[in-house]
Formats: C-alpha cells, structure tokens, sequence
C-alpha cells in the first residue's frame, strides 16, 4: 500500500476500533473525554503490529488512547518545554545558542500517546504552526550565530517532496547554517513514505541530513522499517532516541534487544529520554530511579557504543542534562 492509501485508510475515530476487535464497545464508551481532548490517528500499518489478545501489548500502548489521559495532574503542564515561550518569530523555537528548531507541519503519522507536544498539536495548535515560514528564514539569516536547524514535531517527514525541497533550499543559502536534523516517528509508524522520491528530496542540497529516528520498541523494527532504514542510510546519518516509558520499554533485556537491532539496521542508539512532564502522559512516566538501573543493566551487557545517554530536559538549561 502507498503512503498516501495509508494516510486515507487509517483509523481516525476510536470508534472505528470496534469493529476491528481492538476495543470493546464498552472501552470505547469510556474514551469519549479523551477524543475531545486529543486528536486520534492510527495508520493501519502500525495497528497491524499490535497483539490484540494482550492488554498491554507495547504498540497499542503507544497508539491506542486511554481513559488515563484524561487525568489532569497538578505536574503535568501543557507546554513542557516552553515551546511558546522561546518563539522570536513563528513556526521557530530558540532555545539553544547555535541552534534552533523549526516547526513544519502540524500534522504527525500518528498521534502517539506519550507525546510532550500533545497539547501543543492540539489546542495550541495555531499557536506553534500558524504563519508563513518568510519570518522565519529571515530570523535564521540575521542570527549568524545558529549552526544547525532541527526539524521536530508534527513531523518533518509529513510534509511533501516539494516543499521539503524548497525549505532545505533556502537554508542550504544560508551560510552559517551547517546541519540540517531531522526528529522524526515517520519510519516507525508509517515507513511507506520513505520512498526513494522522498529520500531524494531529503538530500537534494548541500547538507547531509542527520535523521533522529523515534523507535521505542523491539516490535517496531520491522521488515517495512528496515527498509525504509536502509533506503535513508545510504545518504543520511542516522541516530535514535527512545523515550522511557512505563509498560513499553521499561525493562532492561527490551532496550538491549532494541538497541542490538537498531544497531544492525545502520543507526546508533542515541538517547534514551527521561519523559516530559507533559499533559495527558503521567500513565507513562518511569521513576529516575528505576531508569537509571535500567541503564546500569545496558552498560553490563552492552558495549558502550551501543547504550544510549539516558537524559532530561530541564527548562532553562543550555543543554540536555545526564540523569
Ligand atoms: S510523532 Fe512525535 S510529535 Fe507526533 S505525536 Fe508522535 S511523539 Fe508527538
């Protein structure tokens, strides 16, 4: 199947899970408070990959929303990262000194449930995406000192060859613009659209494109994902950062498994993120405690190339900080 029958196939309502056998009736009911909240959108592909004879199955965590989003907690905060407060211009967030992030698209091939951006996709949405992206080349052209621009959620993956041509374009006449990173779920829920016409795009410029890749979970790297993995290898470097998260990934032996196998489809195991405190996603969270054993565990039975930096991002910071 295409990407685009993908994107025109996938399940938009909780509703449509039913009849698939992924939810009862019943459970579906009690999910109505969290589709008015957050946006729900399941590529078939990624839905194929869940058990559904396991509750607790590692992707229908990740995919499928749960009454327990609807909690609001007093330390979950809708923008945890403070996009919105280090917005100079729009569509871009400076919070680092020689880099900065720029927001493409809205839009996501999945709307994953542990997202640290799920408010900002979602009532705030117009707040981080409205705007032409004019001001925004005109900004990255005056602040000489930015270095690199990371393309981050939605995902850059989403948008069309054309305009990703365009965008890389006109940094690539940018000087002092020497990285181009690209922080991207595409390959792990919607590996379709890393065809060979996309790939060109991506590297159409003078850049050599860094691509983050988001896979948390052994499960996820299919024969679809290699695929996509090897196409992007050959022109791009690749690096992964997982996110820490309870149920999924919280157990030494599924990071190692995880990290051997991205490690033999070309991509380093880059960092392993402490979650956000982000609304919606306290259900997730893993003590640092716990976490840290967790890494202890790698590091006895991993080579060090091989172990990702367990880490946090502190608001106000310069820098990610080392759990
Ligand atoms: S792809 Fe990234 S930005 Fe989009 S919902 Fe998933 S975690 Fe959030």
């Amino acid at each position: 199947m295409s990407w685009e029958q993908e994107i025109a196939t996938a399940f938009r309502k909780i509703e449509e899970l039913v009849s698939e056998g992924f939810l009862t009736e019943e459970q579906a009911q009690r999910l109505e408070s969290v589709s008015e909240k957050y946006q729900f959108f399941l590529p078939r592909y990624y839905a194929s990959l869940i058990d559904k004879s396991d509750p607790m199955c590692p992707i229908r965590l990740q995919a499928i929303p749960r009454w327990e989003e609807s909690l609001s907690k007093k330390e979950e905060i809708a923008d945890p990262l403070q996009d919105l407060q280090h917005q100079p211009v729009p569509r871009i967030t400076h919070r680092y000194a020689n880099r900065v992030l720029l927001h493409l698209t809205p839009n996501c091939s999945m709307y994953c449930r542990f997202c640290f951006r799920k408010s900002l996709l979602n009532e705030l949405k117009s707040d981080l995406f409205s705007g032409a992206l004019t001001d925004a080349f005109q900004y990255l052209k005056n602040q000489t000192e930015i270095q690199e621009v990371i393309f981050s959620g939605g995902d850059p993956f989403m948008v069309s060859e054309g305009a990703l041509q365009q965008t890389l374009q006109a940094l690539s006449h940018i000087s002092h613009i020497k990285r181009v990173r690209f922080h991207t779920r595409v390959p792990v829920t919607l590996p379709s659209r890393v065809n060979s016409t996309f790939v060109d795009a991506l590297t159409s410029t003078r850049f050599r494109p860094i691509v983050v890749t988001h896979f948390n979970h052994p499960k996820e790297l299919t024969h679809q994902a290699l695929e996509a993995l090897f196409r992007l290898r050959e022109k791009a470097v690749l690096l992964n950062q997982s996110v820490l998260l309870k149920n999924v990934n919280d157990e030494a032996h599924v990071l190692i498994q995880l990290c051997e196998k991205l490690f033999e489809a070309g991509v380093l195991p880059y960092y392993l993120h402490q979650l956000d405190s982000a609304q919606g996603t306290s259900h997730f969270y893993v003590d640092e405690d716990r976490g840290r054993a967790i890494v202890d565990e790698m590091r006895k039975r991993l080579p060090g190339y091989l172990v990702p930096r367990y880490v946090i991002d502190i608001v106000g910071d310069s820098h990610k900080r080392e759990v």
